[in-house]
Protein backbone atom coordinates (compact mmCIF):
# COMPACT_ATOMS: atom_id res chain seq x y z
CA UNK A 1 0.00 0.00 0.00
CA UNK A 2 1.60 3.69 -1.04
CA UNK A 3 1.64 6.45 0.82
CA UNK A 4 -1.25 7.97 -0.65
CA UNK A 5 -3.47 4.86 -0.67
CA UNK A 6 -2.77 4.91 3.67
CA UNK A 7 -4.04 8.82 3.82
CA UNK A 8 -6.98 8.45 1.86
CA UNK A 9 -8.87 5.67 4.19
CA UNK A 10 -9.03 8.16 6.48
CA UNK A 11 -9.79 11.05 4.18
CA UNK A 12 -13.73 11.84 3.80
CA UNK A 13 -16.13 10.32 1.48
CA UNK A 14 -16.16 12.86 -1.27
CA UNK A 15 -12.30 12.99 -0.71
CA UNK A 16 -12.21 9.05 -1.18
CA UNK A 17 -14.95 8.65 -4.35
CA UNK A 18 -12.66 10.88 -5.97
CA UNK A 19 -9.18 9.12 -5.84
CA UNK A 20 -10.32 5.59 -5.07
CA UNK A 21 -9.54 2.99 -7.85
CA UNK A 22 -6.99 5.20 -9.41
CA UNK A 23 -3.28 5.12 -10.04
CA UNK A 24 -2.26 7.91 -12.62
CA UNK A 25 1.43 7.25 -12.29
CA UNK A 26 0.36 3.86 -13.43
CA UNK A 27 -0.99 5.49 -16.58
CA UNK A 28 1.80 7.79 -17.97
CA UNK A 29 0.13 10.37 -15.38
CA UNK A 30 -3.43 10.61 -17.13
CA UNK A 31 -6.03 11.06 -14.60
CA UNK A 32 -8.23 8.10 -15.04
CA UNK A 33 -7.58 4.48 -16.09
CA UNK A 34 -7.44 3.05 -19.46
CA UNK A 35 -9.97 1.06 -21.16
CA UNK A 36 -8.73 -2.24 -21.52
CA UNK A 37 -10.82 -4.23 -24.01
CA UNK A 38 -9.36 -8.02 -23.74
CA UNK A 39 -9.76 -11.36 -24.06
CA UNK A 40 -6.39 -12.48 -24.69
CA UNK A 41 -3.51 -11.57 -22.79
CA UNK A 42 -0.19 -12.90 -23.80
CA UNK A 43 2.50 -14.69 -21.59
CA UNK A 44 6.62 -14.43 -22.39
CA UNK A 45 6.70 -18.29 -22.48
CA UNK A 46 6.00 -20.86 -22.06
CA UNK A 47 6.81 -21.29 -18.34
CA UNK A 48 5.10 -18.69 -17.50
CA UNK A 49 2.15 -19.88 -19.07
CA UNK A 50 2.00 -23.09 -17.81
CA UNK A 51 2.16 -21.84 -14.09
CA UNK A 52 0.08 -18.20 -14.68
CA UNK A 53 3.16 -16.14 -12.80
CA UNK A 54 2.12 -13.12 -14.05
CA UNK A 55 -0.81 -10.74 -12.96
CA UNK A 56 -3.57 -10.72 -15.48
CA UNK A 57 -4.05 -14.10 -17.79
CA UNK A 58 -7.26 -13.89 -19.56
CA UNK A 59 -10.29 -11.10 -19.44
CA UNK A 60 -12.62 -13.28 -17.79
CA UNK A 61 -10.29 -13.20 -14.08
CA UNK A 62 -10.38 -9.30 -14.48
CA UNK A 63 -7.99 -6.78 -16.27
CA UNK A 64 -6.56 -2.97 -14.80
CA UNK A 65 -10.38 -1.54 -15.93
CA UNK A 66 -11.70 -3.76 -13.90
CA UNK A 67 -9.52 -4.29 -11.11
CA UNK A 68 -9.51 -0.44 -11.05
CA UNK A 69 -13.29 -0.03 -10.39
CA UNK A 70 -13.31 -3.48 -8.32
CA UNK A 71 -10.65 -1.73 -5.66
CA UNK A 72 -12.95 1.11 -5.61
CA UNK A 73 -15.72 -0.79 -4.49
CA UNK A 74 -13.59 -2.71 -1.99
CA UNK A 75 -12.58 0.33 -0.58
CA UNK A 76 -15.82 1.68 -0.54
CA UNK A 77 -17.42 -1.78 1.28
CA UNK A 78 -14.55 -2.69 3.44
CA UNK A 79 -14.47 -6.14 1.81
CA UNK A 80 -11.59 -8.46 1.31
CA UNK A 81 -13.06 -8.53 -2.72
CA UNK A 82 -15.13 -7.33 -5.55
CA UNK A 83 -16.56 -9.19 -8.41
CA UNK A 84 -18.39 -7.57 -11.25
CA UNK A 85 -21.04 -8.95 -12.97
CA UNK A 86 -23.54 -7.53 -16.00
CA UNK A 87 -26.52 -6.59 -13.87
CA UNK A 88 -27.87 -5.94 -10.27
CA UNK A 89 -29.97 -9.01 -10.52
CA UNK A 90 -26.80 -11.47 -11.43
CA UNK A 91 -25.39 -9.74 -8.36
CA UNK A 92 -28.10 -11.49 -6.07
CA UNK A 93 -27.98 -14.63 -8.57
CA UNK A 94 -24.54 -15.63 -8.90
CA UNK A 95 -23.65 -15.86 -5.30
CA UNK A 96 -26.85 -17.52 -4.39
CA UNK A 97 -25.85 -20.20 -6.87
CA UNK A 98 -22.02 -19.94 -5.33
CA UNK A 99 -23.07 -20.33 -1.80
CA UNK A 100 -26.27 -22.91 -1.75
CA UNK A 101 -26.80 -26.30 -2.77
CA UNK A 102 -29.75 -29.02 -3.45
CA UNK A 103 -30.70 -30.08 0.19
CA UNK A 104 -30.08 -26.38 1.81
CA UNK A 105 -33.08 -23.67 2.69
CA UNK A 106 -32.63 -20.30 2.15
CA UNK A 107 -34.52 -17.67 4.20
CA UNK A 108 -35.42 -14.45 2.08
CA UNK A 109 -36.87 -11.38 3.10
CA UNK A 110 -40.23 -10.48 1.92
CA UNK A 111 -39.56 -6.71 1.13
CA UNK A 112 -37.37 -8.33 -1.46
CA UNK A 113 -36.77 -7.51 -5.12
CA UNK A 114 -39.08 -8.85 -6.75
CA UNK A 115 -36.87 -10.74 -9.83
CA UNK A 116 -34.49 -11.83 -7.04
CA UNK A 117 -37.75 -13.91 -5.61
CA UNK A 118 -38.47 -15.02 -9.42
CA UNK A 119 -35.45 -16.42 -9.21
CA UNK A 120 -35.77 -17.97 -5.81
CA UNK A 121 -39.14 -19.62 -6.37
CA UNK A 122 -38.29 -21.10 -9.81
CA UNK A 123 -34.54 -21.95 -10.56
CA UNK A 124 -33.37 -22.12 -6.81
CA UNK A 125 -36.38 -24.42 -5.88
CA UNK A 126 -36.00 -26.90 -9.31
CA UNK A 127 -32.11 -27.10 -8.42
CA UNK A 128 -33.76 -28.16 -4.68
CA UNK A 129 -33.26 -25.24 -2.32
CA UNK A 130 -35.75 -24.84 -0.48
CA UNK A 131 -36.79 -21.52 0.37
CA UNK A 132 -38.96 -19.55 2.64
CA UNK A 133 -40.00 -15.48 3.17
CA UNK A 134 -39.73 -13.61 6.35
CA UNK A 135 -40.70 -10.34 7.85
CA UNK A 136 -38.47 -7.67 7.68
CA UNK A 137 -39.41 -6.97 11.00
CA UNK A 138 -38.86 -9.74 12.30
CA UNK A 139 -35.48 -8.98 14.09
CA UNK A 140 -34.08 -11.48 16.99
CA UNK A 141 -37.61 -13.98 15.92
CA UNK A 142 -35.06 -15.25 12.56
CA UNK A 143 -34.05 -17.66 14.93
CA UNK A 144 -37.30 -19.81 15.05
CA UNK A 145 -37.20 -19.53 11.71
CA UNK A 146 -33.68 -21.38 11.32
CA UNK A 147 -33.67 -25.32 9.93
CA UNK A 148 -30.91 -27.54 10.39
CA UNK A 149 -30.04 -27.67 6.71
CA UNK A 150 -30.61 -23.09 5.97
CA UNK A 151 -27.62 -22.28 4.46
CA UNK A 152 -28.41 -18.67 3.95
CA UNK A 153 -30.22 -15.17 4.69
CA UNK A 154 -30.87 -13.12 2.46
CA UNK A 155 -31.85 -9.02 3.60
CA UNK A 156 -32.60 -6.00 1.82
CA UNK A 157 -32.75 -2.97 3.83
CA UNK A 158 -34.87 -0.83 3.13
CA UNK A 159 -37.28 -3.19 1.52
CA UNK A 160 -38.25 -2.60 -2.11
CA UNK A 161 -40.82 -0.43 -2.96
CA UNK A 162 -42.03 -0.49 0.75
CA UNK A 163 -38.93 0.23 2.80
CA UNK A 164 -39.16 -1.89 5.49
CA UNK A 165 -35.77 -1.47 7.58
CA UNK A 166 -34.07 -4.42 9.06
CA UNK A 167 -32.05 -4.71 11.94
CA UNK A 168 -28.68 -6.28 10.16
CA UNK A 169 -26.67 -6.50 12.52
CA UNK A 170 -29.15 -8.70 15.12
CA UNK A 171 -30.09 -10.94 12.26
CA UNK A 172 -26.13 -11.43 11.06
CA UNK A 173 -25.35 -12.66 15.03
CA UNK A 174 -28.31 -14.70 15.14
CA UNK A 175 -27.65 -16.55 11.58
CA UNK A 176 -23.94 -16.87 12.36
CA UNK A 177 -24.90 -18.90 15.05
CA UNK A 178 -25.99 -21.30 12.90
CA UNK A 179 -23.42 -21.27 10.73
CA UNK A 180 -25.61 -19.45 7.77
CA UNK A 181 -24.29 -16.76 5.32
CA UNK A 182 -25.70 -13.31 5.05
CA UNK A 183 -26.33 -11.69 2.04
CA UNK A 184 -27.45 -8.27 1.89
CA UNK A 185 -28.71 -6.00 -1.22
CA UNK A 186 -27.70 -2.71 -0.29
CA UNK A 187 -28.44 -1.18 -3.85
CA UNK A 188 -30.25 1.47 -1.20
CA UNK A 189 -28.19 3.08 0.33
CA UNK A 190 -24.94 2.23 -1.31
CA UNK A 191 -22.16 1.61 0.36
CA UNK A 192 -21.59 5.72 1.52
CA UNK A 193 -24.59 5.66 3.56
CA UNK A 194 -24.14 1.64 4.61
CA UNK A 195 -21.63 -0.50 5.04
CA UNK A 196 -22.63 -3.88 5.18
CA UNK A 197 -19.77 -6.08 6.30
CA UNK A 198 -19.29 -3.59 9.06
CA UNK A 199 -22.83 -4.73 10.66
CA UNK A 200 -22.20 -8.38 10.20
CA UNK A 201 -23.10 -9.57 6.23
CA UNK A 202 -20.63 -11.74 4.86
CA UNK A 203 -21.75 -11.06 1.16
CA UNK A 204 -22.82 -7.28 -0.16
CA UNK A 205 -24.61 -6.82 -3.36
CA UNK A 206 -25.19 -3.85 -5.35
CA UNK A 207 -27.39 -2.85 -8.79
CA UNK A 208 -24.40 -0.36 -9.94
CA UNK A 209 -26.83 0.61 -12.65
CA UNK A 210 -28.66 2.62 -10.08
CA UNK A 211 -26.46 5.09 -7.95
CA UNK A 212 -22.76 4.28 -9.58
CA UNK A 213 -24.02 4.97 -13.14
CA UNK A 214 -26.04 7.66 -11.75
CA UNK A 215 -27.40 8.21 -16.01
CA UNK A 216 -29.59 5.55 -16.67
CA UNK A 217 -27.19 4.37 -19.37
CA UNK A 218 -25.39 1.34 -17.83
CA UNK A 219 -26.38 -1.88 -16.26
CA UNK A 220 -23.72 -3.39 -13.83
CA UNK A 221 -23.99 -5.64 -10.43
CA UNK A 222 -21.02 -5.58 -8.03
CA UNK A 223 -20.61 -8.47 -5.32
CA UNK A 224 -18.58 -7.96 -2.05
CA UNK A 225 -16.86 -10.73 0.52
CA UNK A 226 -15.69 -10.34 3.64
CA UNK A 227 -12.34 -12.53 3.63
CA UNK A 228 -13.53 -15.88 4.95
CA UNK A 229 -15.67 -15.93 1.85
CA UNK A 230 -14.12 -13.98 -1.11
CA UNK A 231 -12.02 -17.22 -2.52
CA UNK A 232 -15.29 -19.02 -3.22
CA UNK A 233 -17.23 -15.79 -4.38
CA UNK A 234 -14.10 -15.35 -6.95
CA UNK A 235 -14.56 -19.26 -7.47
CA UNK A 236 -17.98 -18.93 -8.88
CA UNK A 237 -17.33 -15.90 -11.01
CA UNK A 238 -14.75 -17.52 -12.97
CA UNK A 239 -16.66 -20.94 -13.15
CA UNK A 240 -19.95 -19.21 -13.90
CA UNK A 241 -17.62 -17.17 -16.79
CA UNK A 242 -20.06 -14.31 -15.82
CA UNK A 243 -18.14 -11.00 -15.48
CA UNK A 244 -18.11 -7.49 -16.29
CA UNK A 245 -17.61 -6.09 -19.54
CA UNK A 246 -14.13 -2.88 -19.69
CA UNK A 247 -16.47 0.23 -21.31
CA UNK A 248 -19.33 -0.70 -18.19
CA UNK A 249 -16.68 -0.68 -15.70
CA UNK A 250 -15.03 2.37 -16.66
CA UNK A 251 -18.39 3.86 -16.84
CA UNK A 252 -19.19 3.01 -13.31
CA UNK A 253 -15.61 4.05 -11.79
CA UNK A 254 -16.55 7.18 -13.36
CA UNK A 255 -19.85 7.46 -12.01
CA UNK A 256 -18.64 6.79 -8.77
CA UNK A 257 -16.34 10.32 -8.60
CA UNK A 258 -19.57 12.57 -8.38
CA UNK A 259 -21.99 9.70 -6.62
CA UNK A 260 -21.45 11.58 -3.62
CA UNK A 261 -22.72 14.87 -4.28
CA UNK A 262 -25.06 13.31 -6.01
CA UNK A 263 -26.74 11.80 -3.67
CA UNK A 264 -26.28 14.40 -1.23
CA UNK A 265 -29.10 16.49 -3.54
CA UNK A 266 -31.21 13.40 -4.04
CA UNK A 267 -31.19 12.58 -0.21
CA UNK A 268 -32.17 16.43 0.16
CA UNK A 269 -35.05 16.84 -2.55
CA UNK A 270 -36.42 13.41 -1.79
CA UNK A 271 -37.05 14.23 2.00
CA UNK A 272 -38.14 17.66 1.26
CA UNK A 273 -40.85 16.16 -1.37
CA UNK A 274 -41.44 13.33 1.71
CA UNK A 275 -42.30 15.56 3.79
CA UNK A 276 -44.35 17.89 2.00
CA UNK A 277 -46.59 14.75 0.89
CA UNK A 278 -46.67 13.29 4.19
CA UNK A 279 -48.98 17.05 4.94
CA UNK A 280 -51.48 16.74 1.93
CA UNK A 281 -54.63 14.96 2.38
CA UNK A 282 -54.15 13.45 -0.96
CA UNK A 283 -51.81 11.29 0.66
CA UNK A 284 -52.62 8.06 3.42
CA UNK A 285 -48.87 7.94 4.18
CA UNK A 286 -45.59 8.19 2.98
CA UNK A 287 -43.11 5.29 3.32
CA UNK A 288 -39.77 6.81 3.92
CA UNK A 289 -37.51 5.45 6.19
CA UNK A 290 -35.51 8.91 7.07
CA UNK A 291 -39.10 10.16 8.27
CA UNK A 292 -39.72 9.91 11.88
CA UNK A 293 -43.30 8.69 11.66
CA UNK A 294 -42.30 5.82 9.30
CA UNK A 295 -41.88 1.92 11.46
CA UNK A 296 -38.58 1.12 11.08
CA UNK A 297 -37.12 5.08 11.72
CA UNK A 298 -35.22 4.29 14.64
CA UNK A 299 -33.21 1.28 13.25
CA UNK A 300 -32.13 3.72 9.53
CA UNK A 301 -31.48 6.50 12.11
CA UNK A 302 -29.23 4.34 14.28
CA UNK A 303 -27.28 2.25 11.03
CA UNK A 304 -27.36 4.53 8.50
CA UNK A 305 -25.55 7.48 7.19
CA UNK A 306 -28.13 8.84 5.15
CA UNK A 307 -31.18 8.53 2.72
CA UNK A 308 -31.26 8.13 -1.02
CA UNK A 309 -33.78 9.38 -3.48
CA UNK A 310 -35.93 6.71 -3.56
CA UNK A 311 -39.38 6.21 -1.61
CA UNK A 312 -43.22 5.76 -2.01
CA UNK A 313 -46.20 7.33 -0.92
CA UNK A 314 -49.78 5.69 -0.40
CA UNK A 315 -52.34 7.75 -2.52
CA UNK A 316 -55.71 8.59 0.06
CA UNK A 317 -58.09 6.05 -1.90
CA UNK A 318 -61.86 5.63 -0.41
CA UNK A 319 -62.50 2.36 -2.30
CA UNK A 320 -60.71 -0.90 -3.68
CA UNK A 321 -61.89 -0.91 -7.06
CA UNK A 322 -60.86 2.47 -7.68
CA UNK A 323 -56.97 2.00 -6.99
CA UNK A 324 -55.65 1.24 -10.02
CA UNK A 325 -57.98 4.34 -11.74
CA UNK A 326 -56.88 6.64 -8.99
CA UNK A 327 -53.00 5.57 -9.87
CA UNK A 328 -53.03 5.51 -13.52
CA UNK A 329 -54.72 9.00 -13.57
CA UNK A 330 -51.78 10.44 -11.20
CA UNK A 331 -49.14 8.61 -13.17
CA UNK A 332 -50.57 9.90 -16.23
CA UNK A 333 -50.97 14.11 -15.55
CA UNK A 334 -46.92 13.74 -14.89
CA UNK A 335 -45.09 15.49 -17.35
CA UNK A 336 -41.86 15.64 -15.35
CA UNK A 337 -41.26 12.19 -13.69
CA UNK A 338 -41.29 9.63 -16.50
CA UNK A 339 -42.81 6.48 -15.95
CA UNK A 340 -40.23 4.13 -16.11
CA UNK A 341 -38.12 0.96 -14.32
CA UNK A 342 -35.19 1.47 -12.41
CA UNK A 343 -33.64 4.23 -10.54
CA UNK A 344 -30.80 6.27 -9.36
CA UNK A 345 -30.54 8.38 -12.65
CA UNK A 346 -30.53 11.89 -13.01
CA UNK A 347 -34.47 12.09 -13.99
CA UNK A 348 -37.45 11.58 -11.77
CA UNK A 349 -39.20 8.42 -12.49
CA UNK A 350 -42.30 7.22 -11.37
CA UNK A 351 -44.84 3.97 -11.18
CA UNK A 352 -47.51 2.12 -9.45
CA UNK A 353 -45.96 -0.32 -7.41
CA UNK A 354 -47.52 -4.03 -7.35
CA UNK A 355 -47.21 -6.25 -4.15
CA UNK A 356 -48.90 -9.40 -5.21
CA UNK A 357 -46.43 -11.10 -5.01
CA UNK A 358 -45.95 -10.42 -1.06
CA UNK A 359 -46.48 -13.50 1.48
CA UNK A 360 -45.92 -11.36 4.60
CA UNK A 361 -45.52 -7.85 3.62
CA UNK A 362 -49.26 -7.12 1.83
CA UNK A 363 -50.36 -4.10 0.08
CA UNK A 364 -51.42 -1.12 2.60
CA UNK A 365 -55.34 -1.02 2.18
CA UNK A 366 -55.36 2.80 2.16
CA UNK A 367 -55.04 2.91 -1.35
CA UNK A 368 -52.91 2.14 -4.53
CA UNK A 369 -49.02 2.36 -3.65
CA UNK A 370 -47.04 5.09 -5.94
CA UNK A 371 -42.97 4.93 -5.90
CA UNK A 372 -40.83 8.13 -6.67
CA UNK A 373 -37.32 9.01 -7.75
CA UNK A 374 -36.51 11.77 -7.15
CA UNK A 375 -33.86 12.87 -9.61
CA UNK A 376 -31.66 16.50 -9.88
CA UNK A 377 -34.46 18.62 -11.22
CA UNK A 378 -35.36 21.52 -9.17
CA UNK A 379 -37.82 21.21 -6.34
CA UNK A 380 -40.52 23.21 -7.29
CA UNK A 381 -40.80 22.41 -10.97
CA UNK A 382 -40.67 18.50 -9.10
CA UNK A 383 -43.54 19.50 -6.88
CA UNK A 384 -45.51 21.45 -9.48
CA UNK A 385 -45.94 17.90 -11.59
CA UNK A 386 -46.80 15.79 -8.32
CA UNK A 387 -49.64 18.39 -8.12
CA UNK A 388 -50.63 17.52 -11.42
CA UNK A 389 -51.18 13.90 -10.64
CA UNK A 390 -53.24 14.82 -7.61
CA UNK A 391 -55.29 17.23 -9.49
CA UNK A 392 -56.02 14.02 -11.74
CA UNK A 393 -56.37 11.84 -9.35
CA UNK A 394 -59.30 13.51 -7.29
CA UNK A 395 -61.14 13.71 -10.97
CA UNK A 396 -61.84 10.47 -11.22
C1 LIG B 1 -32.67 -2.60 -9.63
C2 LIG B 1 -32.36 -3.52 -8.53
C3 LIG B 1 -31.68 -4.70 -8.78
C4 LIG B 1 -31.34 -5.19 -10.16
O1 LIG B 1 -30.53 -4.36 -10.91
P1 LIG B 1 -30.50 -4.52 -12.51
O2 LIG B 1 -29.16 -3.99 -12.88
O3 LIG B 1 -31.64 -3.72 -13.03
O4 LIG B 1 -30.62 -5.98 -12.81
C5 LIG B 1 -31.37 -5.50 -7.70
N1 LIG B 1 -31.73 -5.15 -6.45
C6 LIG B 1 -32.39 -4.02 -6.19
C7 LIG B 1 -32.76 -3.70 -4.79
C8 LIG B 1 -32.74 -3.17 -7.22
O5 LIG B 1 -33.42 -2.05 -6.96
Amino acid sequence: MTEKEFSLQSAGINTRLTHIGNSPSEYHGFVNPPVVHASTVLFKDARTMETRAQKYTYATRGTPTTDALCEAIDELEGSAGTILVPTGLAAVTIPFLGFLSAGDHALIVDSVYAPTRHFCDTMLRRLGVEVDYYDPMIGAGIDALIKPNTKLVHTEAPGSNTFEMQDIGQISAIAHRYGCIVTMDNTWATPVYFRPLDHGVDISIHAATKYPSGHSDILMGTVSANAEHWPRLKETNITLGICGAPDDAYQILRGLRTMGVRLDRHQESALLIAEWLEGRQDVAKVLHPALPSFPGHEIWKRDFKGASGIFSFVLAVDAPEKFKAKAHAFLDALSIFGLGYSWGGFESLALHVNLNDRRICKAPAEGPVIRLQIGLEDIADLKADIERGFAAAAAV
